[in-house]
């Protein structure tokens, strides 16, 4: 949307890669990737709804209606709301409807009920919760060109920068304690919490003054994949976003993924704005059930394997085929965190065939690397992709 942009600027920060804490351990840093443009940036939820909403506001084919809450549909276009400032219930027959109501949805609900199928919510055992890391007299206590991991098998830590030097961090931990693990079912007041972070983060309190107050303030959330089998009802309703399919966030994907729904959604009712909801729910699945995997693979490697020494020999070793083969080998998470043209199915599936390299070329550390024979792997399995467009 035009005019975005130049209002977001300012209130981004640039990540250029992971600072891994572990335990005991210096920061170790780990880029992105190896060009100046492979970043990603971070901004404030609340900054970002703004400047969306105040772009879309501008145009003259839109109105806005704030404080409607969508209670049902009926079928046949028909949406039932209640105005939340006066109580009042009242209804509207729509063409067609775009329900971007979130991982909640309460329009997926009502036509799995008026359609008559199943969705899966599969909860994740962990939950979250989030804290802040403020700036110290202005100055950042953490280099706010990384995303913070503190990777602890079991659960970890995260912090990402915002425009100010201060840091919202996320805690993802089981949400019921279990055999020696712990869990925030039993993290009830500021002692328990203080024990926690000093035997698990021993650093993180010192960066946190009333970290026991926030902890306790502070809602649980929860995560979860959402399966929905339809989403849409002919071409009057398409489920758009979270709400046709949440993912767990350790890709930071579901943003962007809802947002590369409305270009291509966008792009469909271009050509054929008659079967243009049809298309979208058919020709999108594959993607996003691939994005949906490789997110909650993510979660194991950022909690857990990123601390390996295989993982950073391997990471090492496909930067170097990177450089090899641009066109053809490009880490997985290059091609979806850096490569809009790269659809997540086809990153998935050569991300796949990636691995299967890599864990052939490491598998015996005592063998040297035939050159020849990487090359004929590589070319043999992986065709080339078009060069990105930069
Ligand atoms: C901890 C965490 C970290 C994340 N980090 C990232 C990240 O780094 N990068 C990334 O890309 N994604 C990230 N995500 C995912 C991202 O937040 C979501 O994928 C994204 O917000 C989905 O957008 P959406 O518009 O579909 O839904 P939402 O953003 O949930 O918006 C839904 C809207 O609908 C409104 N609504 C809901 N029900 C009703 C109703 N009945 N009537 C009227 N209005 C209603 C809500 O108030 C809300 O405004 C993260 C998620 C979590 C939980």
């Amino acid at each position: 949307m035009a005019g975005v942009m130049p209002r977001l600027q300012p209130l981004l920060t640039t990540m250029r890669g992971r600072m891994v804490h572990d335990a005991n351990k210096p920061g170790q840093f780990n880029a992105y990737g190896q060009r100046a443009d492979e970043v990603i940036w971070s901004v404030s939820r609340s900054a970002l709804t703004a400047a969306l909403t105040e772009a879309a506001h501008a145009l003259p084919n839109i109105r806005i209606h704030f404080g409607q809450q969508c209670l049902d549909y009926r079928g046949a276009g028909r949406l039932r709301f209640r105005a939340l400032d006066t109580g009042v219930e009242h209804e509207h027959n729509a063409d067609r409807i775009i329900a971007a109501d979130g991982a909640g949805s309460t329009l997926r609900a009502a036509l799995a009920i008026s359609c008559g199928f199943t969705v899966d919510e599969v909860r994740l055992p962990h939950d979250y919760k989030e804290l802040h890391i403020p700036a110290h007299n202005g100055v950042t206590q953490l280099a706010t060109d990384a995303l913070h991991i503190w990777p602890r098998g079991g659960h970890m830590l995260i912090a990402l920068p915002n425009a100010d030097n201060s840091f919202t961090a996320t805690l993802f931990l089981p949400a019921k304690a279990a055999a020696g693990q712990p869990g925030l079912d039993v993290l009830h007041d500021a002692a328990q919490v203080a024990d926690f972070f000093n035997a698990q983060y021993r650093e993180f309190p010192a960066l946190v003054p009333d970290l026991g107050k926030q902890f306790l303030a502070h809602p649980q959330g929860m995560l979860g994949t959402v399966y929905c089998p339809q989403w849409h009802d002919g071409e009057r309703l398409l489920l758009l976003g979270d709400a046709a399919h949440a993912i767990v966030p350790f890709h930071g994907q579901g943003m962007n993924c809802a947002f590369e729904d409305c270009r291509l959604l966008d792009e469909m009712l271009a050509v054929d704005s008659g079967q243009a909801f049809r298309r979208f729910a058919e020709s999108r699945r594959a993607d996003c059930a691939a994005i949906a995997r490789m997110a909650l693979e993510n979660y194991d490697e950022m909690r857990d394997a990123v601390r390996s020494p295989q993982y950073l020999q391997q990471r090492q070793l496909a930067l170097a085929l990177e450089r090899e083969f641009p066109e053809r080998f490009i880490p997985r998470y290059a091609m979806v965190m850096f490569r809009d043209d790269i659809p997540y199915s086809v990153a998935e599936r050569r991300g796949q065939i990636q691995q299967q390299i890599l864990d052939e070329l490491t598998a015996d550390a005592t063998t040297a690397v035939d050159a020849a024979r990487v090359r004929e792997r590589v070319e043999s399995r992986l065709v080339p992709l078009p060069a990105a467009v930069r």
